[in-house]
């Protein structure tokens, strides 16, 4: 084989292999973002959770402090009756006085009803609360292993730059435009395979006399469809499974 096209053999593998995984650790800040997202969302329910709860809570303080009120009109009221001088006036205190135990009942009844709706609220924030443990376990656990995989990545990207550069270094000056040339305006891929008379990535016919020449590998050929540098590899040996 041309020894420079061998080169730009692996050159173009070295290219690929960078491609991909720079491509893998653009990926990393969307995972994590993701990620945050994901445990913002069940802190978010948590937050639901515990704000419920301490409405609750108030509503019921203030339905504590409008029932002492009431009792304390109570009191006053029965004070009163004691005063009054007819019995009209009588009547009339009566009948203010079961107004305001009325009220009172019903302030009871909300206070008892706001009683049981906390303990149940209580229970859904004690159940939250373990939830977003569990989440923020897993959470800290994945964004270990994200961190943990960018780093092979980076070390992946050092390798592959190191590789990539050193065999640019050996591929002349002209030969190497030439496949800078292609893959600038070929989406990166300057090299492509032939098999069976066809450029394998954009997949045009090639001339059987091309073909045949192509399948010495001795010069420098390019596509006559995409431009793409080529070069013959024959295909795998075909493995016939035993029966
Ligand atoms: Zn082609």
């Amino acid at each position: 084989m041309n020894p420079d096209l061998e080169r730009l053999i692996r050159l173009q593998r070295a290219e690929t292999d960078l491609r991909r995984v720079e491509a893998e650790l653009a990926e990393v800040p969307r995972h994590r973002a993701e990620l945050e997202a994901a445990l913002g969302s069940e802190r978010a329910r948590l937050e639901a959770a515990r704000q419920e709860l301490s409405g609750g809570q108030k509503a019921r303080r203030q339905h504590e402090a409008e029932l002492q009120d009431l009792e304390a009109k109570r009191s006053r009221l029965k004070g009163q009756l004691m005063e009054v001088k007819t019995n009209k006036e009588y009547t009339a205190m009566l009948h203010e006085i079961e107004a305001v135990e009325r009220d009172i009942r019903a302030r009871e009844d909300l206070i008892l009803a706001e009683m049981e709706r906390g303990e149940s609220l209580a229970v859904e924030v004690k159940r939250e609360e373990e939830t977003f443990k569990q989440a923020e376990e897993r959470h800290r656990a994945a964004v270990r292993a994200i961190e943990e995989r960018a780093r092979g990545l980076e070390e992946q990207v050092r390798r592959l730059t190191g590789e990539r550069d050193a065999v640019a270094s050996t591929v002349p000056g002209g030969v190497l435009d030439l496949f800078h040339r292609v893959a600038r305006s070929r989406g990166g891929v300057a090299v492509a395979q032939v098999q069976d008379a066809m450029c394998l990535v954009c997949h045009v016919k090639l001339r059987l006399q091309l073909y045949a020449d192509l399948k010495r590998n001795e010069e420098i050929v390019q596509c006559p469809a995409c431009n793409r540098i080529l070069y013959y590899e024959a295909p795998p040996p075909t493995v016939v499974a035993e029966p």
